[in-house]
């Protein structure tokens, strides 16, 4: 294959160059277009720096870009997106499960040595961990060949009550807020089941290993779960 990315393994693609591959990535699992406006948001820069980025990506066929229409990734684009995302995801299991760091602080270490985890690294660590398919926050690991399989949840904000559900994924990677979360023992694997919701989206009562607490709406809203059997 002659590409420009092919070339340009002598002038490899930097960590901000793969830090917008798994931005417009994870913007595309939200569905719909991803425009520059929301790649800047979500990367907390100035639209004109996405913009940049965006035609530099272009050049290197990692995306296209289509005035008035958005960025998508190329197949290319899509391969180092995922690759990038498999570290992070196994780095942060690794980190929580080798290391015993809890599972609020792994995303900023993985942050940074996801650009850097060599091949023969990233496969002892997976032999390491038994390949899992799920991280700590029950985000999945794309495979080796760049396979995603997600997880089918609903959230736990539109659950019925009293029935028994465990959660699966927890969309949410605020520091902050997993570390709360976590004093809830709100992890996934967890049993949880709601027993009373207020009216307008007010905060619900759940019961987590026999303890109730009340849940605002808003993060039941970040807890993806399904029923118990
Ligand atoms: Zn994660």
């Amino acid at each position: 294959m002659t590409n420009t990315y092919q070339e340009s393994v002598t002038n490899p693609i930097s960590a901000a160059h793969e830090d917008y591959l798994k931005a417009i990535y994870l913007l595309e699992m939200k569905g719909g277009p991803v425009n520059n406006s929301a790649l800047a948001e979500y990367m907390t820069v100035a639209p004109a720096s996405a913009t940049n980025m965006v035609k530099k990506l272009a050049q290197f066929e990692l995306v296209e870009h289509e005035p008035y229409r958005g960025v998508r990734l190329t197949k290319l684009g899509r391969q180092i997106a995922l690759e990038v995302l498999r570290h992070h995801r196994l780095l942060e299991l690794f980190l929580h499960e080798a290391l015993g760091m809890s599972w609020d602080r792994v995303h900023e270490e993985a942050e940074k040595l996801e650009h850097v985890l060599s091949d023969a690294l990233e496969d002892a660590i997976a032999d390491a961990l038994g390949h899992p398919t799920v991280d700590p926050h029950g985000d999945p690991i794309p495979s080796k060949k760049g396979e995603v399989e997600i997880a089918e949840g609903t959230a736990l904000s539109t659950v019925r009550v009293n029935l028994p559900h465990v959660i699966l994924r927890v969309l949410l990677q605020d520091q902050e807020r997993l570390y709360y979360l976590g004093t809830l023992g709100l992890y996934p694997g967890t049993e949880v089941t709601v027993l009373e919701r207020a009216p307008f989206n007010g905060p619900l009562l759940i019961n987590v290993g026999g303890v109730q607490h009340a849940l605002a709406f808003e993060m039941a809203e970040t807890l993806l779960v399904k029923e118990s059997k």
